[in-house]
């Protein structure tokens, strides 16, 4: 029977780069879908931009863009890191789009018909400045437990304490740096404590509809009484202002996940593909169609309990399962910026093979929710023992033989075919590991039966074969056999590893494989020469990854930052390089390895001046920073904020003249605009040490 499957991942956040902890999720959820295709069944995977929200706004005011531009800008990296991976979406949308917004509008006023939706004041820091509401991450102060300066309004990042942004002392607004207000304001909820949700879910939350471990988790939420959702902000908010409510915007929970259906939508005109099949909860029953969600363990209590209930009683479909996953460590620890694994996936792409990765989590991957650990040894260990010395390897030790002895063909029979019958039979139990999302237990059995070609190959030793007078028959076999279990592990490896099946396919000339092509045999088939098709990873390839990822921890900048996702901070401060090791004297010790190479193009976008010292004094309040006046010919001077206060009494720099980046976007620090960055030396052990150019040097001259 054939399915009819919509599968979706988590939408990620237009703010933010995607990295390998992402990746996770999209190669756990493209290898479930491609496995789906090559059985035949109809399955559609859509996903989008998560568009909306306060940091995006902001972000995009202080690029001096339109947020419509910001969103376009990363939807098309997000869309092309996820090309580079092979994810094979067949939507890849935004959330901010007419599609979403309709759905948006129906669901919301569908649960207010159902009396779902109730109106509450609620209490909230307020920058007087800007005149917006703060969310938690743009309030910053001292937190209450340890005192560490310039926290988050929600936890320290220094003594890990949560709280409320109202217990921090000394609050000031991450955007303005003024000091917040507390105002009160309507705000809609979706009343999910409401009994209605409360006993439908209880009868939900079960598998299949989502993993024991994940039922427990939620029942134990359920037991504990679920709260209403807060689904609206005030403006100015960059969203969906909400129908009968102007000024006020769906908040995340009411846009973000009706993406989905945003995406399916745009997809399903594209292709007549019927929309309420899949929606609509009586036509989808009829229809018997699947929607299925891939996502983090971070948002289970969303998906697996509001989303359900928004659902049911706006009258649509509700999911078929929501399956959550684990979190990525690297080598065991947390991905860290410093130690240089927190790799992007554009970084990673630049170095390795999307293949050699995407094998090694669905080597580790299965249908818990347990995290998952990128071990970088056994990473480059593993691939190449696998992907080169077990499977490749089968096919290129026959395949010269038959193109060169026997004019390219497979032999027309074959006499014994015992090892192929006992490959073409595990073919409904590495199906079943697939759809059960047992990767890690699938690629074991693939690889047991790569073992037996290998030693099949080992034992007939087709080399010495080819020396012996008379054995041309027995040869012939020998490589038909070989390059028919070749085919078969090819077939049973296509989810994960969809280019390399595609260049297998071409290479053995065959349409691309399906899953049933499992109970047949190439038997008098011509061939093409074989090509090389995959390549070993180098530990060098490693290493060069994981310096390009590495940043130094820029205190200064970090903690003024009043960006929702770390890894999209500017960083104001000096650096010269990542992790530069001052040579002490009468040692060669090693500087830390120079970054990837750029080419003269991206190295002359950035615009380096001399630049005069016209002032620089103390920065209340600040330990780190000075504040530097500098002329760099213009007819007017910049205002920058260096962090060098540890090195440098402002005396002594007055006058001087030093090197400043000039185009660098300004940025919003507490004490004021930056407008500029000067470089500065720094390494391991203490010291900081500005740049000065020889004697002559003017204000304003490039520096290139
Ligand atoms: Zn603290």
């Amino acid at each position: 029977m054939t399915r009819k499957i919509l599968v979706t991942s988590a939408l990620p956040y237009a703010n933010g780069s995607i990295h390998l902890g992402h990746l996770v999720e999209y190669i756990q959820t493209d290898i479930w879908v491609r496995f789906q295709k090559m059985q035949g069944h109809q399955c559609h995977y859509v996903c989008a931009d998560d568009t909306h929200g306060t940091p995006i706004m902001l972000r995009a005011q202080k690029e001096g863009i339109a947020p419509e531009q910001l969103i376009a800008k990363v939807w098309q990296e997000h869309y092309d890191d996820f090309a580079g991976f092979r994810i094979g979406f067949d939507n890849y949308y935004s959330t901010n789009t007419p599609e979403t917004r309709h759905y948006a509008d129906d669901i919301y006023l569908k649960l207010k018909q159902q009396g779902l939706i109730e109106v509450r004041a609620i209490e909230q820091y307020f920058d007087p400045v800007k005149e917006m509401f703060l969310p938690d991450r743009f309030i910053k102060g001292e937190c209450p437990k340890c005192h560490a300066k310039d926290q988050y309004g929600d936890s320290c990042e220094a003594c890990g304490a949560a709280y409320q942004p109202t217990d921090l002392i000394e609050p000031y607004s991450a955007v303005s740096g003024a000091t917040p207000v507390r105002k009160s304001s309507d705000h809609y909820f979706f009343k999910l404590s409401d009994p209605r949700c409360r006993d439908f879910l209880k009868s939900w939350i079960a598998p299949p509809h989502v993993q024991f471990e994940a039922a427990n988790k939620l029942n134990e939420w359920l037991e504990g009484g679920l709260s209403d959702w807060d689904i609206s902000r005030d403006a100015p908010y960059f969203g969906f202002e909400i129908p009968d409510a102007p000024g006020k915007y769906y908040y995340v929970w009411l846009d973000a996940p009706i993406g989905y259906m945003g995406s399916f939508r745009n997809l399903c005109d594209k292709q007549g593909i019927d929309f309420d099949a899949y929606w609509d909860k009586l036509k989808a029953a009829d229809a018997g169609t699947e929607v299925y969600h891939f996502i983090g363990k971070d948002i289970l209590y969303f998906h697996a309990l509001f989303w359900p209930a928004e659902l049911q009683h706006a009258g649509y479909r509700t999911p078929s399962g929501v399956f959550a996953h684990g979190f990525l460590t690297v080598d065991g620890q947390k991905m860290s910026k410093s130690r240089g694994t927190f790799i992007t996936a554009a970084s990673y792409l630049k170095h390795l093979n999307p293949e050699h990765l995407r094998y090694y989590f669905a080597a580790k991957l299965n249908a818990s929710m347990e995290d998952l650990d990128l071990n970088l040894d056994d990473f480059t260990a593993r691939v190449n023992s696998d992907l080169i010395g077990k499977f490749v390897n089968i096919a290129s030790r026959a395949a010269g033989f038959i193109t060169k002895r026997f004019g390219g063909k497979l032999a027309d029979g074959i006499a014994n075919q015992a090892l192929l019958d006992e490959l073409q039979q595990a073919a409904a139990g590495i199906a079943g590991l697939y759809d059960a999302r047992e990767y890690g237990k699938a690629l074991r059995e693939v690889m047991r039966l790569a073992d037996l070609a290998n030693q099949y190959v080992d034992e007939h030793k087709p080399w010495e074969l080819a020396k012996q007078e008379g054995q041309e028959a027995k040869l012939h076999e020998v490589c038909s056999v070989s390059l028919n279990l070749f085919r078969l592990l090819t077939l049973y490896l296509k989810p994960v590893l969809p280019k390399l099946a595609a260049d297998v396919e071409a290479f053995l000339n065959v349409p691309p494989l399906q899953w049933n092509d499992a109970q047949t045999l190439l038997l008098g088939h011509a061939i093409n020469p074989y090509a090389h098709l995959m390549t070993r990873i180098d530990p060098k390839q490693v290493e060069a990854m994981i310096e390009e990822n590495k940043e130094s921890l820029q205190p200064a900048a970090q903690a003024h930052s009043p960006a929702r996702h770390a890894e999209h901070q500017q960083h104001q401060t000096q650096g010269a390089s990542p992790h530069p090791n001052p040579l002490p004297e009468g040692e060669g010790a090693s500087v830390g390895a120079i970054a990837p190479l750029v080419s003269i193009d991206d190295f002359s976008k950035i615009d380096l001046r001399i630049a005069r010292i016209v002032n620089a004094e103390h920065v209340a309040g600040a330990d780190k920073l000075l504040q530097l006046t500098l002329d760099i010919g213009e007819g007017k001077t910049r205002n920058v904020f260096a962090g060098i206060k540890s090195a440098y009494d402002p005396e002594q720099l007055k006058g001087r003249l030093t090197v400043m980046v000039a185009n660098l976007a300004p940025r919003k620090m507490k004490f004021g605009l930056s407008e500029g960055m000067v470089l500065a030396a720094s390494g391991e052990s203490p010291g900081l040490f500005i740049l000065s150019p020889d004697e002559g040097a003017q204000p304003g001259m490039r520096v290139k």
